[in-house]
């Protein structure tokens, strides 16, 4: 194979290689996230996107030829040259999503790679910089090594109803602390990081757009070994996640998804130095919004297709679970699962049609479009919650009634369980046990998290995306069709 591509094995070694990293989970450090048990169905996720793209039946899907070396490179390192690459993009994330039922993390790097790519470009085009230059030399090294990157994007915030350079602590939004001749120090903390812990590289962006000359200070774009001494990681704490710990001898039947799990962390930054070769922006503040709407534009895409192929999960469980109860020829639960593909299928069309309508931009790489991206991410806020909604409602109660599977392994409840968890036509009632957890799992344990959670506030909550929907729509032009139809000439 390619030496720009890693499989999972080497991927998992790499990440044992970094220098020790302070990580915190349930009030204890964490030495090896490698082998944590509830870390590492987090790792098996992205794992998965460097197994797929050694398999040759998924080969176009994960990979793509680089446009700075021409190497085969992982797509999740890739800068879109085209719409059909913004369109594969998409396909790419729902075949994921079906095959991890759950967030598998490496899209925030790609996404964020893209809009710095052609943010940097505007800035030096307008201030004479070379930021851009620099970056393509870090996407290369990204590209190369085929690298994880966290893309690092949202702030503490503090009080939101003010500036970065307004709030009480400035730590609650990253910034540069001091600048030396070599490079800059930088202090503050990111919440809601995506498979940080599982990154080799950490690329941090403004949260916002920012105006007032005094907020420069915040307007940093830079990337950091995600083993560079001064950050402190603390795991998110989140529902069902010891669930993995307490393993039953029948094997992990209560994880519900026994192999793959998301990851959310906290990370700080306690004065950690970022050599200039690695900062992409340093005050420019009227290139903070180009920024932030190009991530956040990128991601919204994204959902469309990581949430559907998740949802494709949720429905073939639905179809499922309705076969185990012996109700999947009722006419009720038949035009439920239509309305739920009717749903998964439109959020699919928004990430298809802000792809395909994705225009070139002046540093070379595709955007997409944002009007649409936004309306598809908005579609996700909705969707996936009447999704999750109709798989319970076929479902029944017993996902969250079920007995633990620890009762398998005294024969004597065992027997009871499984003559009275049996389904329709002898579906053995272990069966029906795991694909009961996994709906639990799915709609209100730990893959919740990303499927409805996420789904929520992931890559903006619902008021950012109507603020851009806003922004974006031609209201003049629809004023004049309505106006030339009704021959008002004013
Ligand atoms: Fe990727 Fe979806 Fe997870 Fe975002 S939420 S990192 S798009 S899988
Ligand atoms: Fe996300």
């Amino acid at each position: 194979m390619n030496m720009t591509l890693m499989n999972a094995d080497e991927y998992r070694e790499s990440l044992k290689h970094r220098k020790p990293m302070k990580i915190y989970f349930l009030g204890e450090a964490v030495d090896d996230p490698v082998e944590h048990p509830v870390i590492k169905a987090s790792i098996n996720s992205v794992a998965l996107t460097y197994e797929l793209a050694q398999d040759p039946q998924y080969r176009d899907l994960m990979t793509a030829k680089s446009s700075l070396s021409g190497e085969t490179i992982n797509r999740f390192c890739h800068l879109h040259q085209s719409t059909e690459d913004l369109i594969k993009k998409v396909k790419m994330l729902r075949l994921l999503g079906q095959r991890t039922g759950t967030c598998f993390q490496r899209c925030v790097g790609m996404d964020a790679m893209n809009a710095v790519f052609l943010t940097t470009y505007e800035i030096d085009k307008t201030h004479g910089t070379s930021y851009h230059e620099k970056f393509k030399e870090y996407v290369k090294l990204v590209e190369e090594n085929d690298l994880v990157v966290d893309g690092c994007m949202t702030d503490v915030k503090g009080d939101r109803s003010k500036r970065p350079s307004q709030q009480l602590d400035p730590d609650v939004f990253v910034h540069v602390v001091e600048r030396r001749d070599d490079g800059v120090v930088i202090r503050g903390a990111k919440a809601h990081q995506t498979g940080a812990v599982n990154s080799h590289e950490i690329l941090i962006m403004p949260t916002e757009t920012m105006r007032d000359e005094e907020d420069k200070d915040f307007a940093i774009c830079c990337a950091v070994p995600a083993d560079v001494e001064g950050i402190t990681y603390f795991y998110g704490r989140q529902a069902s996640d010891t669930r993995r710990l307490d393993i039953s001898a029948e094997g992990d039947i209560d994880c519900g998804n026994p192999e793959f799990g998301g990851q959310e962390c906290l990370i700080v930054f306690e004065n950690v130095f970022v050599p200039y070769d690695r900062v992409f922006m340093d005050g420019e503040i009227e290139f903070t919004g180009l920024l932030v709407e190009a991530f956040a534009g990128y991601h919204r895409q994204s959902y469309g297709g990581c949430k559907v192929g998740v949802g494709d999960v949720l429905i073939g469980a639905a179809a499922s679970i309705a076969e185990y109860n012996g109700v999947a020829s009722a006419s009720h639960v038949k035009d439920k699962i239509t309305e739920m593909n009717h749903l998964n299928e439109t959020l699919y069309a928004c990430g298809m049609a802000c792809s395909a309508c994705g225009t070139k931009t002046g540093a070379g790489n595709y955007l997409i479009d944002l009007l649409l991206a936004n309306v598809c991410k908005q579609n996700v806020t909705r969707f996936p919650f009447e999704i999750a909604r109709l798989l319970q409602d076929i479902a029944g109660g017993m996902f969250v009634t079920c007995p633990s599977a620890k009762e398998l392994e005294n024969p004597e409840t065992r027997e009871i369980i499984e003559k009275y968890l049996v389904g329709a036509s002898g579906t053995s009632g272990v069966d029906r046990m795991k694909m009961l957890r996994l709906i639990e799992n799915l709609t209100i344990g730990r893959a919740a998290v990303g499927y409805l959670t996420e789904s929520m506030h992931g890559a903006g909550s619902p008021q950012a995306q109507r603020i851009m929907i806003n922004r974006l729509v031609d209201m003049e032009h629809k004023k004049d069709l309505a106006k030339r139809l009704a021959r008002i000439i004013e």
